[in-house]
Parts: structure tokens; C-alpha cells; sequence
């Protein structure tokens, strides 16, 4: 089958014809459909997240129908569609795992990361990680939702009952949540890169009551903020359009440093948290909420060859829509 594979980081991928992956006890094999591109892959391409499996094959927003079945008991048959997401394998064994954050395990396997992921014809996936899917999105739409959108839900779940809700930077993740934001009654304010009129229109045409640059201040305090940038400035400036009590939910995997910042914009009660990884509850709550919406996505497709170009378009800040791979027909 043909992958594209990443033999060491800071090199482009390498098209290859592998052996075809066998599943494993309670493994699946699926032939991918769609794989969408998430910045992860590109801070994992760039060194910025350390130690991956090497050889490795990217990708972890998989959407395909399973081939073959591991011994076990999988709860889906042949030709089921499936979606694989970012969270690939725990061992339900340690003190996370027993307290409801799976997403903290310690030995957590993440895929295209630790384990191999969905930039090939075909995958294997642990059967116990992997969602069925809406049948509402065909293939290349549904793709986005399970990372973008499923960890961005699990942002806007920390950030609690927010009425006035602010998302810094807003790609890929903002534009879904920012729609369920929309739908359940929430004030959005969209931050985006200082000038950025066509974002900030596009965030109003969501539904945004305000979108302006990270360097302005909306006319009301917020009572949360989630940083989707990878932009450590962007956390001391969300800070400061927060109400007291308030909490910046900093969304993304890898962000460059935070600057230091006068304690009194912490004070009375301000919050800075992260969200690492996402559980399995978080996928079953996002894809029930997701439909019935309808969150929807905005998409470009390319081919599993065109992987390295998408990934310079990707850092270039050049794509207009979340890029999917379309391997299978
Ligand atoms: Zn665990
Ligand atoms: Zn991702």
C-alpha cells in the first residue's frame, strides 16, 4: 500500500509502498477514506513535538471503512465507517485512566504521533478508540470534526458556562466551535491576527457579535477566552479582556513561550489552564452536539501525494479551509 511516511523530522514526507498493516487483538484495519491535515502533524513534521515513532506516517483525523477485524470483540463489522481520532490507546489502568481523564494517561499512544495514522491506503486502529460517525457529513466533510473539532469542544467545555466567549486566533477549530458557541447561546468575540478583515467577516458571518485584532480590546469583559493560536502573547492578552473570575483555556498542543505579565491581570480569580489530548466521552458528546447544529465544515481536498505541499501551504498560512487527504474513492 502507499504511505507517506516521515523518516525524520524536518524533512518532507517520503511517498512509499509499505507492507500492508495487520490488526492486532481488538485492532481493526481500515482503508482510508479522508485524512485531514491538523497543525499537530506539521509541529510534529517540524520538531516541535519531541520523540515520535520513526519511521511514522502521519495524520490522526482518519475517516475510513473497516477491512478486517482483529480477534476480539470490536463493537462495529466489516465495512462499517469509522473515524479515528488524535487519542489511539490507553491503559485504563493508571490514576487518570481511573478518574475519567483518559486523555492524561501516561502511557497513552496518539496516532500519527506514537503510533501509525491515516496518510496511507490503510490503517490499524485500536477498535475501542474509534467513533462511528454522523451520517449526516460524507467522508471528506466529517474528517475536520475529529480533531479540530473534537479537541476544540473539549476547550470550550473548560471553559465552562461563559456568556461572553473569545477565541484567539481563528482557524480551523474557532470556525466549528464558534458555531456550537453560536447555537447554544453564547456571545462569540473573535480575535484574529491584527488587519485580518476577511477573518474577522467570516467570523461575523458565523454569528460573532464582534471579531477584531488581538491587539484591540472588545467593548465588553469576557467571561472566557480560548487561544487556539499557537502564539504564547496571545495568553497575557486574553487575560486582559477577561472579567474577574474568568478563564483562558489555551487549546492547542504546542505554543512558542509565554511573556511575563503584572500579577494584577491574574488576580480576582482569573484562570490559565490547558487542554491536552481529548477522552472518549468528549467525542461521544461532540458528535451528538455536531449535527444536530449542524457544525459545518469547510473543506479542500487534495491528494495523499500532495501531503508535502499541503503542509507548506499549511505553514505558510496559505490554506483557505481545512486541507483533506482524499486516498480512497
Ligand atoms: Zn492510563
Ligand atoms: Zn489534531
Amino acid at each position: 500500500m502507499r504511505a507517506m511516511v516521515l523518516n525524520e523530522p524536518k524533512r518532507p514526507l517520503e511517498l512509499r509502498d509499505v507492507p500492508k498493516p495487520k490488526p492486532g487483538r481488538g485492532q481493526l484495519l481500515v482503508r482510508v477514506s479522508t485524512c485531514a491535515v491538523c497543525r499537530t502533524d506539521l509541529h510534529v513534521v517540524d520538531g516541535e513535538l519531541l520523540n515520535p515513532k520513526l519511521p511514522l506516517t502521519l495524520g490522526h483525523q482518519i475517516v475510513g471503512r473497516v477491512e478486517e477485524i482483529g480477534e476480539g470483540n470490536a463493537n462495529c463489522a466489516i465495512g462499517d465507517r469509522v473515524g479515528i481520532p488524535w487519542l489511539g490507546w490507553t491503559d485504563g489502568d493508571c490514576s487518570y485512566c481511573r478518574s475519567g481523564r483518559e486523555n492524561l494517561c501516561d502511557k497513552a499512544r496518539f496516532t500519527g504521533y506514537t503510533v501509525d495514522g491515516g496518510y496511507a491506503e490503510f490503517t490499524v486502529a485500536d477498535a475501542r478508540y474509534c467513533f462511528h460517525l454522523p451520517d449526516r457529513y460524507n467522508d471528506v466533510e466529517v474528517a475536520p470534526l475529529l480533531c479540530a473539532g473534537l479537541i476544540g469542544y473539549r476547550s470550550y467545555r473548560k471553559a465552562g458556562d461563559a456568556r461572553r466567549l473569545g477565541f484567539y486566533g481563528f482557524g480551523n477549530a474557532a470556525h466549528l466551535i464558534a458555531q456550537i458557541a453560536v447555537y447554544e447561546g453564547r456571545e462569540v468575540f473573535a480575535f484574529t491576527r491584527p488587519g485580518d478583515k476577511a477573518t474577522q467577516l467570516a467570523a461575523q458571518e458565523l454569528g460573532a457579535v464582534w471579531a477584531g485584532g488581538s491587539d484591540e480590546l472588545p467593548p465588553e469583559k469576557l467571561d472566557a477566552a480560548i487561544v487556539f493560536a499557537s502564539v504564547g502573547p496571545l495568553v497575557p492578552a486574553a487575560l486582559r479582556v477577561l472579567a474577574k473570575g474568568g478563564i483562558v483555556v489555551c487549546g492547542g498542543i504546542h505554543m512558542s513561550d509565554i511573556p511575563s505579565f503584572p500579577y494584577d491581570d491574574l488576580w480576582e480569580e482569573r484562570v490559565i489552564t490547558s487542554v491536552a489530548n481529548l477522552t472518549r466521552r468528549d467525542g461521544d458528546e461532540f458528535f451528538e452536539i455536531a449535527p444536530r447544529v449542524p457544525v459545518r465544515t469547510h473543506t479542500e481536498t487534495f491528494a495523499l501525494e500532495q501531503a508535502n505541499t499541503v503542509l507548506d501551504l499549511f505553514r505558510a498560512g496559505r490554506l483557505s479551509a481545512t486541507a483533506v487527504l482524499r486516498i480512497a474513492e
